[in-house]
């Protein structure tokens, strides 16, 4: 009796045991996975989810498993096909229809929007995470796209991040020549948050610019400034940049980083597409002072 006592305190004990395990073990590969996207990140303007390992580590083991981090796997489905049939626009529209999940209607404010900043939707680049809409209306809808980010360092600056695979572009183009970044040190030429996008907005424009621009009745502000919730350097994909020479803007081009934002000079996009290929999706090609901006055909 005493021994058959004995063995089910022991077997209770051990069942116990590899409880505090399993807790112990899925605790520690959380915070080990944590850890690599903070390194990966390694932006202090961009922050994990912190909610998500805490929630995880108080409740049960299934819910422990739960990544914290959004699987980096590529987002974007099978290229669609152009459909060199359609005009310039509705064929740049039929593309993107297959990674913005709702095509704004003309007129509005979204649809300006994806007009002035949308370039970065017809990206061949399988490694980028394209935002699901073209404006985020608060801080917290931005945060959580850009936690979902896999992001990489530029060797120019000291605290310049991008999405990763536009990083390496990016660091190919500035191994071949160098290409100092707009402040030559970092983190505002690069990926912004929320609050940055809002601050930068309010330098140089109102609300009052805000309702203009949502009427139509202002644009010349969009190519000085993105209006909160809607820059491209919201995604990880923009480098504000200081170029001044032809074989600068070549190692950009040939690693598919453009300029898309008409007369903003320092602003570069990442597109992920051989130059040649651009009239495909329909961008027009505009030469400013000299300067090659490619434009959407909205
Ligand atoms: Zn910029």
């Amino acid at each position: 009796m005493n021994i058959n006592i004995n063995m089910k305190i022991f077997k209770n004990f051990l069942k116990r045991g590899i409880y505090v395990c399993l807790v112990i073990f899925t605790s520690l590969t959380l915070v080990a996975s944590n850890g690599n996207f903070h390194h990966a990140a390694g932006n202090k303007d961009l922050k994990t989810d912190e909610n998500c390992l805490i929630e995880g580590a108080s409740q049960n083991l299934t819910s422990q498993k739960r990544p914290c981090i959004v699987n980096p796997t590529p987002s974007l489905t099978p290229t669609p096909t152009l459909n060199f049939a359609l005009p310039q626009k509705e064929r740049f529209l039929a593309f993107i229809t297959t990674r913005l999940p709702i095509i704004p209607n003309p007129g509005s404010f979204e649809y300006i929007m994806l007009r002035q900043y949308g370039a970065p939707f017809i990206t061949l680049n399988s490694e980028i995470k394209l935002p699901p809409k073209v404006f985020f209306p608060n801080p917290q809808e931005t945060r959580n796209y850009q936690t979902s980010l896999v992001m990489g360092k530029v060797n120019s600056g000291n605290n310049c991040f991008l999405q990763k695979a536009a990083a390496d572009a990016f660091n190919i183009a500035d191994k071949q020549i160098n290409i100092p970044l707009k402040s030559g040190y970092g983190s505002g030429d690069c990926t912004r948050t929320y609050e940055t996008n809002l601050r930068f907005w309010r330098k140089y424009a109102s609300n009052n610019t805000l309702e203009r621009v949502k009427q139509g009745r202002e644009t010349a502000i969009l190519n000085v400034v993105a209006p909160p919730g809607t820059s491209q350097h919201l995604w990880g994909l923009a480098i504000d940049l200081r170029v001044s020479t032809a074989a600068q803007r070549k190692a950009l081009n040939q690693n598919g980083w453009f300029q898309t934002v008409e007369t903003d000079t320092p602003h570069w996009t990442y597109l992920g597409v051989p130059e040649e290929k651009l009239p495909d999706f329909g961008f027009n090609k505009k030469i400013v002072r000299g300067i090659t901006y490619w434009l959407t055909p909205l």
